[in-house]
């Protein structure tokens, strides 16, 4: 019960072209585990994929977004866990959720696990490890060795953390796959800001746009989506409360370059 409401929330489709660059991730993510959940008699034997892969990179990048993506496109059903909630449960209580996620995944076939933060279960950080944290961890490894050597499972575990140095040997050794996921470059950050502007009406030439991607070097994706989100918001801002009643959304201004200036002095 408890692993169906923490995990298996629904989520909205994710296409390939939600996605803004990263586009060696997504030629990795066809031939490692899209292709392979999708014809799974076609990769026997030499052609066996990796059943664990890990996501590294500064956060807000897209990490949980290519997940639930490649969970889109493989037709497979989508597990999110973070284990700070594993570890907050009662003593034994989170090797059971652990055993069971991986019972209800099986069940659920072909799944991906995406575990977010998988530093904070599995880092090195804490030599002298809680009896506790250290039996979680046990049982995350027993789980995954079994999903990891067992070709009949269709289950791929995907970890995702922003501080990879902190895993320790034992974890890197199992997610044979890893992939750096990195700020967005030039290209992308003017894609993440046409995806999400043009949800709103907006007036803004193609210059302004490139304008825009030149000037948020250093911005993740979630740092763009937020930006666009606070210019969206401006049209909103300059209403009289008494407008607020009455006002049509069709009538509302259209976002322009001076509310991503106002915005850019904000996020
Ligand atoms: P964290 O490490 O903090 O968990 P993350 O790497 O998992 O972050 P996401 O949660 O996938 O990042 O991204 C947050 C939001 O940022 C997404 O919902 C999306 O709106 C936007 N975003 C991030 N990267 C991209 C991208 N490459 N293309 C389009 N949108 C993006």
């Amino acid at each position: 019960e408890q692993i169906m409401h923490e995990s298996m929330h629904t989520y909205k489709p994710i296409a390939w072209e939600d996605i803004a660059g990263l586009e060696y991730a997504k030629s990795t993510f066809m031939e490692t585990i899209i292709l392979p959940l999708r014809r799974p008699d076609l990769f026997q034997n030499l052609r066996r994929p990796p059943r664990g892969v890990l996501l590294f990179g500064p956060p807000g990048t897209g990490k949980t977004l290519i997940a639930k993506c490649i969970a889109t496109q493989a037709k497979a059903t989508f597990f999110s866990i973070n284990p700070s909630s594993l570890t907050s449960k009662w003593v034994g209580e989170g090797e059971k959720l652990v055993r069971t996620l991986f019972a209800v995944a099986v069940a659920h076939k072909p799944a991906i696990i995406f575990m977010d933060e998988v530093d904070s279960l599995l880092s090195q950080r804490n030599k002298n490890e809680h009896e506790s944290s250290r039996r979680l961890k046990n049982e995350f490894f027993i789980q995954l060795d079994g999903t990891l050597t067992n070709d009949n499972d269709h289950i791929v575990v995907v970890g995702a953390t922003n501080r990879p140095q902190e895993l320790d040997e034992a974890m890197r050794r199992r997610f044979v796959r890893r992939l750096y996921v990195p700020l967005p470059a030039l290209d992308a950050r003017k894609q993440i800001i046409q995806k999400n502007i043009e949800q709103v009406k907006y007036e803004l030439s193609e210059e302004q746009l490139m304008q825009l991607a030149e000037l948020t070097e250093g911005y993740s994706g979630a740092d763009m989506a937020s930006l666009c989100s606070y210019a969206a918001m401006e049209p909103l801002r300059s209403l009289s409360v008494g407008e607020i009643d009455v006002i049509d959304a069709q009538q509302l201004a259209a976002v322009t370059m001076g509310d991503f200036e106002s915005a850019l002095k904000h996020v």
